[in-house]
């Protein structure tokens, strides 16, 4: 499943486009990944330049001229990609965008993703939302303390899947930072110490940058020796000393760590 990382990488697929015109739209109104969106009024898009584009956690929103707008949710398998102008669309692309020398395609086989459309001059409602990206500023020790706060009775790697909390953070990533910070992921999130807060707050940064520069930049592998390359596999071991990693569900996700880093 998409997460930050990946997202961002599939929003600069459209990059391309930019600046040129819709000549054509082909989509599949009754699929479920236009579920609450009328996809008919989709075809003012025809004509509309493509602007820009911007990902907020797991979410895009792709701006047209027009004050038209288009919402993307990868959701489990979306892609996006970039196809010749003479691609004809297979069954899981559900949206095709056809410029006059390309096609901007959106597959979603599984179709937890989500597409959506807004007309009118200011981003839409659905796109406001207080939870600051990781990277950013805002996102300070203060404001984490303050969820933690709130979710102290869960645990710590159900809580680092809360998008309004842990914006774009999901299952692979969640486990790289309680790896990294030595938290055991089934721990309630009220017993977190204040070092260990300290470590958590670090460590998500760290992951969300480097994952970023990595993975978000050209989809490159993220650093060797991270926990991603071992998390998989049920013969899977601790990058730092060989130990045999443990994995069970928490927060409803499979979830791996290390016995001896984590506690
Ligand atoms: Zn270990």
């Amino acid at each position: 499943m998409p997460e930050l990382a990946e997202v961002e990488w599939y929003r600069k697929q459209w990059d391309v486009g930019r600046g040129d015109a819709i000549v054509d739209l082909a989509l599949h109104a009754r699929k479920r990944v236009f579920r609450g969106t009328n996809a008919r009024a989709m075809q003012r898009l025809i004509g509309a330049k493509f602007l820009n584009s911007e990902a907020r956690g797991k979410r895009m929103l792709f701006k047209f001229s027009g004050d038209t707008w288009l919402g993307i949710h990868l959701g489990m398998t979306g892609t996006l990609r970039v196809e010749s102008a003479d691609y004809r669309a297979a069954k899981h692309d559900h949206l095709v965008i056809r410029q006059r020398t390309r096609a901007l395609v959106f597959r979603d086989s599984r179709q937890f993703g989500r597409v959506r459309f807004h007309h009118g001059a200011d981003a839409p409602n659905w796109w406001r939302d207080e939870t600051p990206e990781i990277v950013s500023a805002q996102f300070n020790r203060r404001w984490i303390d303050n969820f933690l706060d709130r979710h102290g009775k869960a645990p710590i790697k159900a809580v680092l899947l809360m998008q309004h909390g842990f914006s774009g953070i999901g299952n692979w990533m969640a486990d790289e930072i309680l790896w990294r910070a030595r938290i055991l992921p089934s721990r309630r999130t009220m017993s977190l110490g204040l070092n260990e807060r300290a470590n958590l707050f670090r460590e998500t940064k760290f992951v969300a940058r480097r994952s970023l520069a990595t993975l978000g930049k050209n989809y490159s592998e993220p650093p060797r020796g991270w926990l991603i390359h071992e998390r998989w596999s049920r013969s899977g071991v601790c990058p730092k000393h060989r130990t045999p990693l443990r994995h069970a569900t928490i927060g409803g996700r499979t979830t791996a760590w290390c016995p001896r880093c984590q506690m």
